[in-house]
């Protein structure tokens, strides 16, 4: 599989490796990687079933995927090295079923993609090279990237937090300490992070000197892997599924549904996703095919959905370019203010004994409302809600929404802890570079 960049279609650009995709992360000529051409993978998933493990099937599908770059005995390995968490398919009832996907070290959705890219890297360079992991942080990323990357052998992860707390992160994984990782402190908000991020990387003599890459959702390496969740969804349902088949995805930076989009892609037979949002549902409009206009932000209890601009527009954009019609057949908007995400964390309390956060609770809102809506064509649908969130991180306001105590595992707990930076810097080049340079 290939890569190319969103700005490419239609120009002589020759697409690149999976690997110089995640290496590099933004291509030369603007924009953001996507595949350039995707198998079908039908074959493969037909001899797969509810026995099939997470790393097995990982290590099934990532050689045929990756082919030519990572053989089936380095996925395997991969596979194994990355994931010591699984996702996890619950059947509620014969229109619902949740996807656990926050059994991983810091609680989210987010860890899969992470994990599976720390250790493609470690597996993809060579021995004796090393990489830069340049990555913004904010709530709990950056342990997530840090505990990724953490004694992978080639690589030193350098996180960049904005002002304010910094929380969870382990000092024995720190340079000094004989670790890997760098906390750094900019002085400015997390959209600087983001902007030295990127600045840093298309600065190509600066990138190549530190062999810069980073574990953001820019770069593609983190995208792909959570088509396999989907996938895992799938197989794990396909014995008992007797209509069509919808996910329902808690949509911010809308990364998981374009991985789902990608699932699809692969061959996976889904009938549409339920692009769930709360109020800063501005995505909606161009869902339903009219010009996307950003909206001011607004502050919800789900705010890891509070963006005004996707970070992944572009990758969303260039499926509407490619395939417009059957876009807005297959991706349902669906907006959930703050009431009904309360009342949904109370509703599937108390009728099926789950607690859900609040962004998985968005998405279980969206699924109900779309299976409701018979113009869509949604009878006798089955409905997999992404449960993206460990209801834990929200102790507080899920218990008091579901009227239960809500258990805080002992990792998630310690994801409090304080935590100091090895550095302070302005939110600029040649400060970073004075940050990192001494620990390459
Ligand atoms: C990041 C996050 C989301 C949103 O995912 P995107 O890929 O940005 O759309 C949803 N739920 C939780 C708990 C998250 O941390």
């Amino acid at each position: 599989m290939q890569f190319r960049s969103t700005k490419s279609e239609g120009s002589s650009k020759t697409p690149v490796s999976f690997k110089e995709a995640v290496l590099r992360c933004l291509p030369p000529e603007g924009g953001l990687y996507v595949p350039a051409s995707v198998l079908d993978m039908r074959q493969f998933f037909l001899y797969m079933d509810e026995h099939t493990t997470y790393p097995e099937l990982v290590a099934t599908v990532a050689p045929v995927l990756l082919q030519g770059e990572l053989n089936p005995f380095s996925a395997s390995r991969v596979a194994e090295s990355a994931f010591d968490f699984e996702p996890e398919l619950k059947q509620l009832d014969e229109r619902f079923s949740i996807l656990t996907l926050y059994n991983g070290p810091t609680g989210v959705f987010k860890d899969f993609g992470v994990a599976f890219l720390a250790s493609v890297v470690e597996e993809l360079t060579k021995i004796g090279s090393r990489i830069m992991v340049l990555s913004a942080a904010r709530g709990d990323t950056g342990v997530g990237i840090a505990q990724a990357f953490y004694k992978r052998r080639n690589s030193i992860a350098a996180l960049l937090y904005p002002s304010g707390p910094i929380r969870g992160l382990k000092p024995e994984t720190f340079v000094p300490n004989g670790g890997n990782c760098i906390p750094i402190q900019v002085r400015g908000t997390y959209d600087d992070c983001q902007r030295l991020v990127i600045e840093s990387i298309n600065d190509r003599p600066f990138a190549e000197r530190y062999s810069l890459t980073t574990a953001n959702g820019l770069n593609p390496g983190r995208l792909l892997p959570q088509a396999f969740y989907y996938l895992y969804g799938f197989i794990k349902l396909k014995k008992v599924l007797q209509g069509d088949l919808f996910f329902s995805v808690p949509c911010g930076n809308f990364g998981n549904l374009i991985s789902g989009l990608y699932a699809w892609k692969f061959g996976m037979p889904v009938k549409g996703f339920v692009a769930a949002m709360n109020a800063n549902d501005a995505c909606g409009e161009f869902f339903r095919g009219k010009e996307f206009k950003a909206r001011r932000l607004i502050s919800t209890l789900s705010p890891a959905l509070d963006v005004s601009v996707p970070s992944n527009y572009d990758r969303l954009s260039s499926f509407y370019e490619e395939s417009p019609a059957v876009m807005r057949n297959m991706v349902f908007p669906s907006a959930i203010d703050d009431r009904t995400t309360l009342d949904t964390i109370a509703r599937v309390w108390k009728r099926y004994g789950v607690l859900l956060d609040p962004h998985s609770a968005v998405a279980f809102a969206g699924a109900e409302r779309c299976a409701d809506q018979q113009d869509m064509s949604c009878g006798g649908a089955h409905f997999v809600v992404l449960a993206t969130g460990h209801p834990g991180k929200e102790a507080g306001l899920v218990s008091k929404a579901a009227g239960a105590e809500v258990p805080i595992p002992e990792k998630l707990a310690k994801l409090q802890t304080p935590g100091e930076p090895l550095a302070f810097i302005d939110p600029q080049l040649d400060a970073l570079e004075a940050a990192i340079a001494s620990s390459f």
